[in-house]
């Protein structure tokens, strides 16, 4: 059965990272050609391949990888499934990749993939085929020193275990470090699964704490999106005693004014089709536009981009937004809810938990020595905390709302490289 996502405004995602650039650098003292430079992206491959479907047909898939930058390291990002993929929206998260590194100090630029299908509409073998395939073509840009892939919306561990072993298979032994977000019984990270929804959450945590908001279970909590990021962001809210009143997928809302159970719904979705919320029963079942208006206190975007705009932003009733998803809030957006007074914790920190974490994957898969969970979770509350430090220092230093602030930080550090480089030749 195919699964029809709600539709969704179409606002060019990469224009909106081209916006949010253009309206950071401004504050900064960088040569005019280096600005230029990095409002491009650097390299973009597309590709299309046949792949062959279970009933025998050949089927033909356009794909793409992109990267946008590696000034300051090898190149990093997810790689995304989703029928309405488009090189632009690749070209934007790509940008944002390269952003979201530096604002977490990572030695990496930024990267992403992506490729044309319907992964909820595929059965396994096929998607198998395709990512074998996709990996194939693209083994042009990566490699464990150049371009180190990793999960992103309809891909998942399981994905990255296929295109690590493709490529592991051409070389003719294990590279582990190729991918990150792989299982860990072939070489993933402990708390990488976990590490993009924790650190919503710790984002979320600090930002309450800071406004003097001690009780977590006076907080209601709505997330938008009920896949990796969404599920461990409400696990982690869940258990640090918030109160998670609304959670959504494609299905759908569902609301629970009393607070949800996540670890009973966590349950429900291990053996629902394709992992959905559908059909779950102890809530009450509202539209993702409804839970976006909700009346809550903090509201997580933890889905796809383009979803608070300017049709919507005026409903918002949260105080505060943290951005699980990468873009969900448009330029138009963020001026009417700064102008509401609500707080945004912007993308490129609140979702950066889950990079740092595929960066300790690998370099524990480059040097072959794994830590343990707490080890992991230890180094990532670190580099986050450290992050919202850096970013509410800029922020004072130019008067900026988060967005910019966190924007004109990581803009600031690659910049900077770029100039201590030089130009080659
Ligand atoms: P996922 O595929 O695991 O989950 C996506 C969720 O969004 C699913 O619950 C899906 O049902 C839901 N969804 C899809 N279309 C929807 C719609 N129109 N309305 C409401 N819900 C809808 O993807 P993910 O890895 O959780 O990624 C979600 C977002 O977080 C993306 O923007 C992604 O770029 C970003 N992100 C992911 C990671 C990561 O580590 N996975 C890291 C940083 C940022």
């Amino acid at each position: 059965m195919a699964i029809q996502a709600p539709a969704t405004e179409h606002i060019n995602a990469y224009e909106v990272a081209l916006r949010q650039y253009d309206r950071a650098v401004a504050y900064l003292d960088l040569p005019q050609g280096i600005k230029d430079y990095l409002r491009h992206t650097k390299r973009e491959l597309s590709v299309n391949f046949p792949v062959r479907m279970d009933n025998g047909d050949i089927r033909i898939f356009s794909g793409y990888r992109v990267h946008h930058s590696t000034v300051l390291g090898p190149s990093k990002g997810g790689i995304r499934y989703a029928p309405n993929v488009d090189l632009d929206e690749v070209r934007a998260l790509a940008m944002w990749m390269t952003w979201k590194c530096a604002l977490v100090n990572l030695p990496y630029g930024g990267a992403k993939g992506g490729v044309i299908c319907d992964p909820y509409d595929m059965t396994p073998t096929e998607l198998e085929r395709l990512t074998r395939r996709y990996a194939t073509e693209i083994s042009l840009l990566i490699s464990p020193h150049g371009d180190i892939p990793a999960p992103d919306m309809g891909t998942n561990a399981q994905t990255m275990a296929w295109i690590m072993d493709t490529y592991s298979m051409t070389v003719g032994y294990s590279v582990p470090a190729i991918v990150t977000g792989k299982p860990i019984n072939v070489g993933g990270s402990q708390g990488r699964k976990e590490a993009t929804g924790r650190g919503v959450i710790i984002c979320m945590d600090e930002a309450l704490r800071r406004a003097g908001h001690n009780d977590p279970g006076e907080i209601r909590v709505a997330i938008q999106g009920f896949g990796n990021v969404g599920t461990y962001a409400a696990k982690h809210a869940f258990d640090l005693g918030y109160k998670v009143i609304a959670i959504s997928d494609v299905t759908g809302g569902y609301y629970n004014a009393q607070g949800l159970d996540i670890d009973d719904v966590m349950a429900y979705t291990e053996h629902s089709h394709h992992n959905l919320l559908e059909g779950y029963s102890k809530a009450d079942k509202i539209t993702n536009a409804e839970l976006l208006a909700l009346d809550c206190d903090v509201l997580a975007p933890c889905a796809l981009e383009n979803q608070i705009t300017e049709a919507n932003a005026a409903d918002v009733k949260a105080f505060l937004v943290v951005e699980g998803a990468n873009g969900p809030t448009t330029p138009e957006a963020d001026d009417i809810l700064f102008d509401k007074g609500v707080h945004i914790i912007p993308d490129i920190l609140a979702n950066a938990g889950g990079v740092t974490v595929s960066y300790f994957e690998w370099v524990q898969g480059l040097q072959s020595f794994f830590w343990d969970v707490e080890e992991v979770n230890r180094q990532l509350g670190r580099v986050l905390i450290k992050a919202y430090d850096d970013v509410v220092r800029t922020q004072e230093q130019y008067n900026v709302d988060m967005r910019t602030a966190a924007q004109i930080t990581a803009i600031k550090r690659v910049g900077e490289a770029t100039r201590t480089r030089g130009i080659y030749p």
